[in-house]
């Protein structure tokens, strides 16, 4: 009884130190970097906002894409597609190990409103099962390709234990605009709590990356995963 209650006060330790360790290296290149002396009450109280990268894991961008949140101190949410987990199962352990939040988003990536409810529950189901085959993490975010739903998406989200999550800003970078052009689209709409879709597989959108985060905490923003935007630590 009490071995168990030590491994379990042990365990507790552990967890905290890595969670501490976490927000200490979150906060040596983030908030340190921004002020001279360290305030932690003022760091929390910023306004926080987060990038999602949709469809990877990409062959080339999404390892690059995580060096640069290493770099910058920031962390992030990936939507990720089973077809790509499939063939880059590698990718999808970085992506974990990074401490970033990793997010369903569905298997094949169709559009879900075309599908009947055994094929959404497949797409959504697969894709989870999946992610925690291959990290042993449960995706608690789930978004539909495209930002696609109706009642039985929602409904099958559900009944997965998923919550969807869609976005408030969206640079359209799949269009691949200049780099210039998604800057000021997140900055000129950037606000508290403000979700910003983003995809792994385009050039202009890494290219943006650095600048985007430093301009994002030159206006007092931390970057967050979605677990921590809704209150609650991935
Ligand atoms: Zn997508």
């Amino acid at each position: 009884m009490i071995t168990k209650k030590i491994l379990k006060v042990g365990l507790g330790v552990i967890i905290f130190s890595f969670i501490l360790r976490a927000q200490i290296s979150t906060i040596s290149t983030a908030a340190m970097s921004d002020h001279g002396n360290f305030d932690f009450k003022e760091y929390l109280n910023k306004p926080r906002i987060a990038l999602t990268f949709d469809d990877g894991p990409h062959q080339f961008f999404t390892s690059e894409i995580l060096k640069v949140l290493e770099r910058e101190g920031a962390r992030a949410t990936f939507f990720v597609v089973g077809k790509q987990v499939k063939i880059f199962p590698e990718l999808l352990q970085e992506i974990a190990r990074s401490g970033n939040e990793i997010g369903n988003h569905t298997y094949n990536h169709y559009n879900l409103t075309m599908l009947d409810e055994a094929q959404i529950n497949f797409e959504i189901k697969s894709n989870e099962e999946l992610i925690k085959r291959v990290t042993s993490l449960t995706p608690r975010f789930f978004r539909p390709p495209g930002g696609h739903y109706n009642y039985k998406v929602v409904e099958a989200a559900k009944d997965n234990g998923e919550d969807m999550a869609l976005w408030s800003i969206h640079p359209r970078d799949t269009d691949r605009p200049q780099v210039e052009y998604i800057l000021q689209k997140v900055l000129n709409n950037v606000e508290d709590q403000s979700v910003i879709l983003l995809h792994s597989g385009v050039e202009q959108t890494l290219e943006a990356l650095p600048q985007l985060i430093r301009e994002l905490r030159k206006k007092g923003y931390r970057l967050v995963t979605l677990s921590e935007l809704d209150g609650k630590s991935s």
